[in-house]
C-alpha cells in the first residue's frame, strides 16, 4: 500500500526546501545568516522565477515552526531538548542560540545520505563573509560514520525514521533525557513516510518521553488538482514523488496525534496562521516585499498546508 517515492527523490526534496528558503531570504522575507553555508548558490537563485506567494508559504512556515519552539523554550526557561525529523539542511538550531535562546540540548535526524552532506558543510572552511557554524557548538564536533556528528548541545544522525530500531539506537548515542520536555519538529517530512510509519514514530515518542511536544508542518487536505500541480512542480526540478499520504482533513491530523498519546492537539491551517498566529506587524511588511495583485492564489496555496502543534 506504501507508494511512496523512491527514498533518492524524497531526499531531493531537502534541495528543493533549502533553495526556496534561499531564494525567499534573499527577497528580504526573513533574515538568515547561516543558510548561505548550505544553499547552493551556484544554482542561480537571482534568475530563479518563483511565485511570490511561494516565498510567502515559506516565510510562514519557517516563522509559524519557529514561534512554537520558541515558546516552548521560554515556557520551560530553556531546559528543553529539541529534536528536528527530517532536518534536512535547516538552521534553526543557529538562529537560536545566535539569538541567545537557552536550550539542553538539540538533535538532528535525517537519512545518512543527507545528514553527511550537511556535516561537510558544516565542517568546510570558512571563507571571508561567511559565519562559522562549528562556532556555535559547546564542544569540539567529532564526527562517527561520515553521517553522524556529536558536539556537545549539538547532535546530528543518519537514520531512516521509519525504522523503529535504527532510529532508537541514534537517539540513543545523543544521549537525550527522556525525562526533560523535549519538543520534535516535522516540517514537511511525515508527508513522506506512509501513514502506518508517521503513527508508530509519533507513538514511538509519546512512549519514550515524559513530556513530548510536537511540532507538526506539512501538506494536507488532499484534492487532486493539488497533488498535480506538486507533484509537477518538483518534476521540472527532476524530483519523481507519486503517491504522497496526506491528512484529508484538520480532524484527521488531530486524531493521529491524540492516537499516539498527546494529550492537547491545535491544528491550524496556515491561512489561519497568515492571519491570526503570526505577528501582523511582520505579516504587513511581508505584504510589501513584492505585492500581490489578488490574493486568491496565495490563500488556495495556505489552505493545503497546516501546522500541527500536540504536547502532553
Ligand atoms: N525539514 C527540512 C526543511 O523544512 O527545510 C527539510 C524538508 S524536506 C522537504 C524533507 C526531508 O525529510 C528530507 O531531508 C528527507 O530526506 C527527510 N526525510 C523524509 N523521509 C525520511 C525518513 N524516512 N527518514 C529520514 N529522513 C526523512
Amino acid at each position: 500500500s506504501n507508494s511512496v517515492s523512491d527514498d533518492y527523490s524524497v531526499q531531493r526534496t531537502n534541495d528543493d526546501a533549502t533553495q526556496c528558503k534561499y531564494f525567499a531570504i534573499q527577497k528580504g522575507y526573513w533574515k538568515d545568516d547561516f543558510i548561505s553555508r548550505f544553499a547552493n548558490s551556484s544554482a542561480n537563485v537571482a534568475e530563479a522565477r518563483r511565485f511570490p506567494e511561494i516565498s510567502m508559504g515559506y516565510w510562514a512556515r519557517t516563522a509559524a515552526v519557529e514561534k512554537y519552539v520558541r515558546e516552548f523554550l521560554t515556557e520551560f526557561d530553556g531546559k528543553v531538548q529539541v529534536v528536528s525529523f527530517g532536518c534536512g539542511f535547516d538552521t534553526l538550531f543557529w538562529r537560536l542560540v545566535s539569538s541567545g535562546a537557552k536550550l539542553s540540548k538539540y538533535v538532528e535526524v535525517d537519512f545518512s545520505s543527507v545528514t553527511s552532506k550537511k556535516i561537510r558543510h558544516i565542517l568546510k572552511p570558512v571563507g571571508s563573509g561567511s559565519v562559522d557554524l562549528k562556532a556555535s557548538f559547546e564542544s569540539e564536533a567529532a564526527v562517527s560514520h561520515h553521517s553522524d556528528l556529536h558536539a556537545g548541545n549539538y547532535h546530528l544522525v543518519g537514520a531512516d525514521l521509519r525504522q523503529a530500531n535504527e532510529l532508537d539506537q541514534k537517539l540513543a548515542t545523543c544521549q537525550l533525557d527522556y525525562e526533560l520536555p523535549t519538543i520534535f519538529i516535522a516540517e514537511c517530512v511525515l508527508v513522506y513516510m506512509s501513514a502506518d510509519a508517521s503513527s508508530s514514530l509519533l507513538k514511538q515518542i509519546v512512549t519514550q518521553f515524559r513530556k513530548p511536544a510536537f511540532v507538526n508542518y506539512e501538506q494536507f487536505r488532499t484534492s487532486d488538482a493539488f497533488t498535480k500541480v506538486m507533484e509537477q512542480n518538483l518534476g521540472e526540478r527532476g524530483i519523481q514523488l507519486h503517491g504522497l499520504e496526506m491528512c484529508e482533513s484538520a480532524e484527521k491530523q488531530e486524531e493521529r496525534f491524540r492516537d499516539a498519546g498527546f494529550k492537547s492537539v491545535k491544528v491550524m491551517d496556515m491561512n489561519q496562521v497568515f492571519n491570526s498566529f503570526l505577528d501582523q506587524d511582520d505579516v504587513a511588511r511581508i505584504r510589501q516585499i513584492e505585492m500581490l495583485d489578488e490574493m486568491e492564489l496565495l490563500q488556495q496555496l495556505l489552505a493545503h498546508y497546516c501546522i500541527v502543534f500536540a504536547r502532553f
